[in-house]
């Protein structure tokens, strides 16, 4: 059962670590979300950090907008550390990241990675100072730095620069395609200047995030071509619901399948009040579904149509994917390889027991007019029928005595792993 595309050709890049992740390189594509506490609360943030890391988020970004903010910081990386989080953390920078980072050396020292949005860290002669006393830090602290433009504040001064030299062209090119080269020099620029003041190479990722998907795709193909710095991809401002999610999933399916892009955020905007790890989930499942990395075993379910009687087997999918996902935490640790399997639950005899036989564990639930039993395939061999009240718990056992039957480590050697 192993991903035919996990075999996809990744586009070569150098490795970056990141604390102790690494992005680039042959590591596997890192997944990242952002925080939307204010950074001033230690406590919400430490709490939502901590909320991310344990979905699955293996980097974090918070903002380090204001002094009370950057003051913050450490007291953060403790809380974190009472609780034994690990994650590496991010500092976004805007505007005042030269200050910021020059007066707290605590907040420079504990954050991981530092991200810098050249169009917004200074204008004119400025820019340039600001830009260096960052990077100067980031040498100063060992830290890797993540170059990250954003086409909602691109550079004026160099957009206009590029504006100016297509308008002289006999036949200018269309804005379009300014603007993201624009886009590209503003990353590019940036990073020759930042390795010009003394940042390594091997300390640099760079983004050049859009909210078009067909402009990201363009502007990130370019990209790849012409560096090789991991880069960061992400569709900005991808929007609520649905919407973020599947114009996320759009946009980074197709640079994915080219093998463009070592780490992924998406940049959904929550409901009020839902949930910030939504963004990690979305992020997993867009990896997991393209078969380049798995964390969390999957449920395959039909949709339903005029064969299902009621809602059951709906309830049942969704309560079998939100049980495999509530152990993930420590099945992760305990069962090595638990995170590729695949569990089907369908609604009836039309397609259930040929779905069920292509998952380690499928149950085939009786449509309108059928018998009421519910046969479970386990490894494609049908093994026992289920009826009665209690279906759903009985193959919630099933599962889990399956999961500690197939992939407990054997004594000799606790680091294997269920070959696929
Ligand atoms: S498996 Fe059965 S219930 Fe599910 S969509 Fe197909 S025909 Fe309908």
């Amino acid at each position: 059962m192993a991903h035919a595309s996990s075999l996809l050709p990744r586009r070569p890049c150098i490795a970056v670590r990141v604390g102790q992740v690494t992005v680039g390189g042959n590591a596997p594509i890192v997944v990242q979300s952002m925080t939307n506490t204010d950074t001033a609360d230690a406590k919400a943030t430490a709490s939502q950090v901590a909320e991310l890391a344990q979905a699955g988020s293996e980097l974090v970004r918070i903002t380090v907008n204001t002094e009370e903010a950057a003051a913050a910081v450490p007291v953060i990386c403790e809380r974190l550390a009472v609780q034994g989080v690990t994650v590496p953390l991010i500092g976004d920078f805007h505007f005042n990241g030269h200050k910021l980072l020059s007066k707290y050396p605590a907040c420079a020292g504990m954050l991981d990675k530092y991200r810098i949005n050249p169009g917004n860290v200074g204008r004119g002669r400025k820019k340039d100072e600001q830009f260096a006393t960052i990077v100067d830090i980031a040498c100063r602290y060992d830290k890797p730095v993540r170059i990250g433009v954003n086409w909602g504040s691109l550079d004026q001064e160099l957009a206009v620069r590029l504006m100016d030299d297509n308008a002289r062209l006999p036949e200018p090119e269309p804005v379009g395609q300014v603007m993201h080269e624009a886009m590209i020099l503003s990353a590019l620029e940036s990073a020759r200047r930042a390795e010009d003041i003394g940042l390594a190479h091997d300390k640099i990722i760079l983004s050049v995030k859009m909210s078009g998907v067909q402009d990201l795709i363009a502007v990130y193909r370019k990209l790849a071509a012409r560096c090789d710095y991991p880069l960061h991809l992400g569709l900005t401002e991808a929007g609520m619901g649905s919407k973020g999610i599947v114009a996320s999933t759009a946009a980074l399916a197709v640079l994915l399948q080219e093998g463009i892009g070592d780490t992924i955020r998406i940049s959904l905007t929550p409901e009020p009040g839902g949930d910030r790890r939504q963004e990690v989930i979305v992020a997993q499942e867009i990896l997991q579904a393209m078969g380049l990395r798995s964390f969390t075993p999957q449920v395959t379910a039909c949709p339903g149509c005029g064969r299902t009687s009621s809602d059951y087997f709906q309830r049942l999918a969704q309560d079998i994917q939100h049980y495999l996902r509530q152990q993930m935490p420590v099945w992760r640790e305990r069962y090595p390889g638990v995170e590729a399997l695949k569990v089907a639950v369908m609604g009836c005899v039309v397609n259930g027991p040929g779905e069920s036989k292509q998952a380690h564990i499928g149950i085939s639930l009786p449509g309108t007019g059928e018998i009421p039993v519910a046969p479970v395939y386990v490894d494609g061999e049908k093994t026992v029928t289920l009826k009665g009240e209690s279906i759903a718990a009985e193959f919630q056992q099933i599962v889990a005595d399956y999961v500690v039957r197939r992939y407990t480590p054997h004594p000799s050697n606790p680091s294997q792993e269920v070959r696929e």
